[in-house]
């Protein structure tokens, strides 16, 4: 969740032409041969295995297929991320479920990887791959109501998401940036400025329908497997969902939001200050989202509440006025317009962003913050913010159901690095980045959330998941996906 405000951005957003002249329908020439007839006289052959039908992407009608010939192809394969550039051999643009079995078949039967995109907002670009089939889901993105539940299609965009349930006074606990896509929030676990009151996104995901592996269709509800890994562990790991179903809830008549703000600190200053934010970020009511973000010596203080009783809230006033620079307090507003300031950039932009460790308390860091502080202040363009969980996300009825195992981590820290000249800038913010991951995972930080990867962390497998819920994920894998077509850096191995 990113609050700071990004770099301008470089590039105009290429309006997305009607995608039935997307395709370069090039005319199948696989398996269209005559039958040879076995010569007279000759002995019968032995019975052959029955001829399986090929499928032939190019004429299908429920997808549109770009090669890296076609004028779209560049359009379509880039994410939000440009540091890690991608070329797939194909891009399967899909309409409907039909058409996303239809591509995964064909990727198994021409040995291709599936790489699966939805927002196209991963960290690290795991949706998409080089040389192989990246299924693009950005035609799919239908809502539909049933009624207080949602039906909503994967290549919806969490702004699009809210136009259409701010309106119907409902809400989903969701992230807050706009273009940030449905599906790979919730797969991952999804949190935000609600969750702490109704938990993730994918605790409020009921059913789904996904195309596994072999290219079969699973619809899952109640206590099903699919379901379980759906809920935190599903990314890019066992098959492509297709459809999702999420319960809402009545929405708030408003939404207040007060920053305070600190300038020029030291070390000691900034240390000081994120220790007594633990110590009230923890204890704020469920309605209340905070966030603690340190840009360069500067930093700004979030604290969001979205019910009318701000009592609960006045502690943590009381605690930051004496020792902070400038405190704005925030008036009710309109809790549409509220969102829509925490859109963000919708246009791609060069950055690397990653969890920097799921925390329980301040003395996670204690020993390790000196080293973080002094490298974000000596490296410009640096991020390093903590977010609260908590909450009603720390709920045993959601963990028993979910495989997103952090529920008692009431703090997610995450590094942020954005910068305009990939040249100039790059090399010594990721080496700053990685210096920081490294000073935290010495100092007993091993814990991460699966939707802020990083391609460089060792354990990746049991840092997103636990020791027991990779496990389980591993079996999953096996039955949905045992050839592992549907795969990336780091997808549960079966
Ligand atoms: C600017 C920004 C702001 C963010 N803010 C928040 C926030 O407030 N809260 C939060 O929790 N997270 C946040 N995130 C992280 C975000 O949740 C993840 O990046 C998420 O995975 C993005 O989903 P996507 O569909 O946009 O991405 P994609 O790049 O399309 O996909 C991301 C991953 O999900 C998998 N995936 C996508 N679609 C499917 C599908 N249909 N079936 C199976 N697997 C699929 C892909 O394989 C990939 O591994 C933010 C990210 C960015 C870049």
């Amino acid at each position: 969740m990113n609050i700071e405000q990004t770099p301008s951005q470089r590039r105009e957003f290429l309006k997305i032409c009607a995608l039935a002249s997307l395709g370069f329908y090039i005319p199948s020439c696989i398996n269209k041969g005559k039958e040879e007839k076995p010569e007279a006289n000759t002995p019968s052959p032995e019975p052959e295995e029955p001829v399986k039908q090929l499928i032939d992407l190019f004429q299908s009608e429920h997808v549109v297929l770009l090669t890296r010939d076609d004028a779209k192809y560049d359009e379509k394969r880039g994410g939000f991320n440009l540091r890690v550039q991608k070329h797939p051999k194909l891009i399967a643009v899909c309409k409907n479920t039909a058409g996303v079995a239809e591509a995964v078949k064909y990727a198994q039967q021409e040995n291709l990887a599936v790489s699966i995109r939805s927002g196209g907002h991963s960290f690290e670009s795991f949706s998409s791959n080089n040389d192989g089939l990246v299924i693009n889901l950005s035609m799919m993105n239908g809502i539909e109501w049933d009624g207080d539940a949602v039906n909503i299609e994967p290549g919806t965009t969490l702004s699009e998401v809210y136009d259409a349930i701010l309106p119907k006074q409902r809400i989903i606990p969701m992230g807050s940036c706009g273009g940030v896509g449905v599906a790979g929030l919730a797969l991952g676990g999804g949190y935000g400025l609600f969750s702490r009151a109704y938990g993730l996104t994918c605790d409020n995901l009921t059913e789904l329908t996904m195309v596994d592996g072999e290219g079969n269709i699973h619809h899952a509800k109640g206590n099903d497997d699919l379901l379980w890994a759906s809920r935190g562990g599903n990314n890019g790991n066992f098959g492509v969902v297709t459809k999702m179903k999420f319960k809402t809830h009545q929405a708030p008549s408003g939404f207040y939001s007060h920053r305070f703000k600190a300038y020029k600190m030291d070390i000691a200053r900034a240390k000081s200050l994120l220790e007594t934010w633990f110590e009230y970020a923890g204890k704020l009511p469920n309605s209340c989202f905070s966030a603690f973000v340190m840009n360069y010596k500067t930093l700004t203080l979030l604290i969001t509440n979205f019910d009318d009783d701000q009592s609960g809230i006045q502690p943590m006033f009381d605690a930051f006025e004496p020792i902070t620079d400038k405190f704005s307090r925030g008036t009710k507003k309109e809790l549409a317009t509220s969102l829509k300031k925490y859109y963000g950039i919708q246009t791609p932009i060069y950055f690397k962003n990653a969890s920097a460790g799921l925390y329980k308390s301040f003395e996670d860091i204690r020993d390790s913050i000196d080293d973080v502080i002094r490298l974000v202040q000596e490296n410009r363009g640096l991020i390093y913010q903590v977010n609260t969980l908590g909450g009603n996300i720390d709920n045993t009825d959601f963990e028993q159901v979910s495989a997103y195992p952090h529920r008692s981590y009431p703090f997610l820290a995450e590094l942020q690095a954005y910068y305009d000249s990939p040249e100039k800038q790059e090399a010594k913010l990721l080496k700053g980045f990685q210096d920081i991951q490294t000073i935290l995972g010495n100092n007993g930080v091993t814990a991460h959330y699966r939707n802020y990867p990083d391609i460089n962390f060792e354990h990746w497998e049991t840092a997103y998941y636990g020791v027991e819920n990779y496990k389980r994920l591993q079996d999953i894998k096996q039955k949905y996906d045992p050839n592992n077509v549907i795969r990336h850096e780091q997808s549960v191995k079966a």
